[in-house]
């Protein structure tokens, strides 16, 4: 099962693909983190955001990582832990230019696919549902109004000491939606066969309630149409 959640900033995808992905038992990819750690790295050897050959070299020399560390996700690059020199403002608007380079989006492509095709994984972005996995089992479009995604980041960016205005952050949040909506290569889109959920107002847990049940259903559909019952007693009734 391969699980698809894609939306704008602030929408809160990382709150419920990482809590959907525990309830499931499965895999969690956050690939907004593979492109804050190619922009880290990007920042770091001082490279031009449009520079496609430099991009490509510098997406070619990281190996991304996650690891599960006491209940928290670290994101590893090259075997440092980046976790949280990714979330700065700079970097998020650094992360925003460097997606929309071809050289960048290729590489992670490749690498999203592999890291999912193990199965029994959630994935969040912006365009796995349209292009990494146009073909996953479940997609979901989670979004937010403009003000909420907004507010959501600046408090996010308050509780980690970062000194920011809720005005600036309501502005730059806005700005690199249109930027990911824009782009030419992959942009921010809702598949068609994407479930739209709204969370202006909606508790993570109702969020979460939603897409659990979505899943489970597709869960046990699949076992039927591979010949199982869709109980999960299939096994028992036939040794019995
Ligand atoms: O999800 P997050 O805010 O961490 O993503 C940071 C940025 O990475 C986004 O604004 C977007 O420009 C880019 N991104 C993308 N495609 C994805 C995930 C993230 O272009 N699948």
């Amino acid at each position: 099962m391969v699980v698809a959640i894609d939306g704008p900033s602030g929408a809160g995808k990382s709150t419920v693909a990482r809590m959907l992905a525990e309830r499931l038992g499965y895999l969690y990819i956050d690939t907004g983190a593979m492109f804050r750690a190619v922009a880290l790295a990007v920042r770091r050897a001082g490279v031009a955001p449009d520079d496609e050959d430099a991009l490509d070299r510098v997406c070619r020399g990281l190996e991304i990582s996650f690891e599960r560390d006491d209940g928290a996700y670290r994101v590893l690059a090259n075997g440092e832990d980046v976790s949280e020199a990714i979330r700065t403002p700079e970097i998020s608007l650094l992360t925003s230019r460097i997606s929309t380079r071809k050289a960048v989006r290729e590489v992670l492509l490749h690498e999203q696919r592999r890291m999912g095709s193990t199965g029994n994984v959630v994935l969040e972005g912006r365009d796995i549902g349209s292009v990494v996995f146009p073909d996953a089992d479940v997609k979901f479009f989670l979004s937010a109004s403009a003000e909420e995604r907004g507010r959501r980041r600046y408090l996010e960016l308050r509780a980690k000491g970062e000194d920011v205005s809720l005005e600036k952050t309501i502005e730059e949040v806005a700005a690199r939606d249109a930027r990911d909506e824009r782009r030419e290569h992959a942009p921010l889109c809702r598949a068609e066969d994407a479930l739209l959920i709204d969370s202006t107002g909606v508790s993570v847990e109702e969020v979460l309630r939603r897409m659990e049940r979505l899943v489970r259903d597709r869960e046990a559909a699949r076992r039927l149409s591979a010949g199982g019952c869709g109980d999960g007693f299939c096994g028992n009734v036939e040794g019995a």
